[in-house]
């Protein structure tokens, strides 16, 4: 067996991906694979109403907003906000808090003035800015909660007097958020939700229609919101399989459980890396997030030696990214605590033989 501590895309539970490759043979006994019903069938349409109602339900969406079930991944929402919120001669802020964070707003700038309010780049982002002012005059301000790369992750929503709009990637439905604080939450589906190829928009419908620019229609969330996520052919086979992970996390309890099985794993795991004498947190201890653990070891010949380790005993996908060096443990809503303990008893082994 092994433990996935990967980034993604698509990290799922097996029995998710069980259920999705019968689908591919036969789905639901049709006789035919998800892979070649109309997207205009009855039977997807009883999907794709069914992983909205769930996405609804899970985060408990309100009246007012509407779900949508997009392509082009979350790199395509860097441009579609501001195309479809920032007035032509307006201004949007943005929070520079890691890679993807700053992607955002460079693409942003490709259509009005853009205020960084804070950035920790200056500290290769090991923490989340917290000092700034938020402009009223601004149309949006944009945020990244979790940030992959670099392990810290943003809990509380800021107080904003403008709409905020948030890049959940990676930690959407792992945590209770309040849906009502934001007016664009939008997530490249590919680390708890489902495969690559679909991406979670949810929008406040007023926020809409107020920028004065003629959106291409393809990029247009009201057009979108007014086909039910069926403007163009959507990636059914993708919302397909969010809709079986959906599934899985309400029948286990839904948010709340999650929630609670993601503080533990997380806790189990930052504990070791402080306790530990050989490896140390990259990220601000405040800061630290609950889905991707950022860690380093002092001696660069002990982490080539440990991730040899890991990989030997079928952890796999701990390597840093290259911002960060050392190790990354992507911890998504499907690892196991069994995976970090193992994780956790291999630390331990690790630093008795080299003590
Ligand atoms: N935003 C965050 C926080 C991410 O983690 C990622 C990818 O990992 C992206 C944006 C880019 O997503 P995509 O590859 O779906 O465009």
């Amino acid at each position: 067996m092994k433990h996935n501590f990967g980034a993604g895309p698509c990290i799922l539970p097996s029995e998710v991906f069980q259920e999705a490759s019968q689908a591919i043979i036969d789905f639901n006994n049709s006789g035919l694979s998800i892979l070649e019903i109309s997207h205009r069938s009855k039977a997807f349409e009883a999907v794709i109403e069914e992983t909205e109602a769930l996405v609804k339900d899970l985060l408990s969406v309100p009246d007012g907003y509407s779900v949508l079930f997009l392509q082009g991944g979350a790199s395509q929402q860097f441009a579609m906000v501001p195309m479809n919120l920032l007035p032509q001669n307006g201004k949007a802020a943005y929070l520079d808090s890691g890679t993807w964070a700053s992607k955002a707003y460079k693409e942003a700038q490709k259509f009005g003035a853009i205020e960084v309010v804070a950035s920790s780049k200056d500290a290769n982002y090991t923490y989340v800015p917290k000092e700034y002012t938020i402009p009223a005059d601004a149309a949006y301000f944009h945020y990244t909660s979790n940030n992959t790369i670099y392990g810290t992750e943003l809990f509380e929503a800021p107080q904003s007097p403008i709409p905020l709009v948030c890049d959940m990637s990676s930690d959407i439905l792992s945590r209770k958020i309040n849906v009502a604080d934001y007016g664009l939450i939008y997530a490249g589906a590919q680390k708890n939700m489902g495969p690559a190829g679909v991406t979670l928009v949810i929008v406040k419908n007023d926020i809409l229609g107020k920028t004065g620019r003629d959106i291409p229609s393809i990029f247009d969330y009201r057009k979108h919101a007014e086909a039910g996520s069926m403007y163009n052919t959507p990636p059914v086979y993708a919302i397909y399989v969010s809709l079986l992970n959906l599934r899985w996390l309400k029948a286990k309890g839904g948010i709340e459980e999650i929630e609670r099985e993601n503080i533990i794993k997380a806790r189990t795991l930052y504990d070791e890396i402080d306790r530990n004498p050989l490896f140390k947190g990259t990220a601000k201890l405040e800061d630290r997030s609950r889905m991707n653990v950022t860690f380093v070891m002092e001696n660069a010949e002990l982490e080539k030696s440990f991730l040899a380790l890991t990989e030997e005993r079928g952890l796999v996908g701990l390597k840093g990214h290259r911002s960060v060096g050392g190790f990354r443990a992507s911890i998504y809503n499907a690892l196991t605590i069994t995976s970090i303990n193992t994780l956790v008893d291999l630390m331990q082994e690790f630093a008795e033989k080299n003590a």
